[in-house]
């Protein structure tokens, strides 16, 4: 893995088409990989925790998500080569596994936003199996249940949707019990699959 150390937090230096095929191996691979998407606004806050830092430095791979983070790898003359956004990610991803038939699962927004994401999204990529999904306003006491759900479902793809720094962590604490193959915190991304 070739990185950049933004401000403490580690950067993958990849294309967007380098992070898709990767990503599509991790989809088929057993055992959890993990991806998060730092922006500018993740970075600052991970500087500024650092036991969020080291959340986000045990992932398996960190995206350039944001041109700020583009220009910072400028600056200190250690460039990632271009912006890698983590909603481009993952709409890639799904189109891929839409045509190899692996599943997602959908996880967080406020109730019904998920549900309505996974009808658009079925009819924006044919063939698309998505297995579950779930809102993200829950008790810490029901989340062993979700995790349950999740894995229930069979779902090789999970994206987590619970805004930073809340989705990374749900995903760090959780990663042993799942049996998902990829985690992908991926933010407000269900609002704008839902429409
Ligand atoms: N969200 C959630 N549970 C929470 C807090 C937020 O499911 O406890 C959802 C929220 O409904 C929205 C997403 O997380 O869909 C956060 O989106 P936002 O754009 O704020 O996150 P960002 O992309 O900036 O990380």
């Amino acid at each position: 893995r070739e990185t950049v150390d933004i401000l403490g937090v580690n950067i993958d230096k990849i294309t967007a088409e380098y992070a898709l095929k990767k990503a599509e191996r991790y989809v088929r691979t057993p055992g959890v990989s993990v991806i998060y998407t730092p922006n500018p606004e993740i970075v600052m806050a991970a500087y500024e925790n650092p036991e969020f830092r080291k959340v986000l430095n045990e992932a398996d791979m960190c995206t350039p998500d944001g041109i700020g983070v583009v220009y910072a790898s400028r600056m200190i003359h250690n460039p990632v080569p271009e912006r890698v956004a983590g909603f481009d990610l993952a709409c890639g991803l799904l189109e891929s596994i839409s045509k190899t038939g692996e599943s997602v699962f959908l996880f967080g927004a406020a109730p019904g936003v998920a549900e309505t994401a996974k009808a658009r999204l079925e009819e924006k990529y044919p063939g698309l199996k998505v297995a579950g999904t779930h809102h993200g306003y829950f008790k810490p006491e029901e989340e062993a249940e979700i995790v349950e759900e999740i894995n229930a479902s069979g779902a090789s793809l999970l994206f987590v949707c619970l805004g930073a720094p809340k989705q990374e962590k749900w995903i760090h604490r959780n990663r042993e019990r799942l049996r998902v193959n990829l985690c992908m915190g991926i933010g407000g991304a269900l609002d704008v699959f839902a429409g």
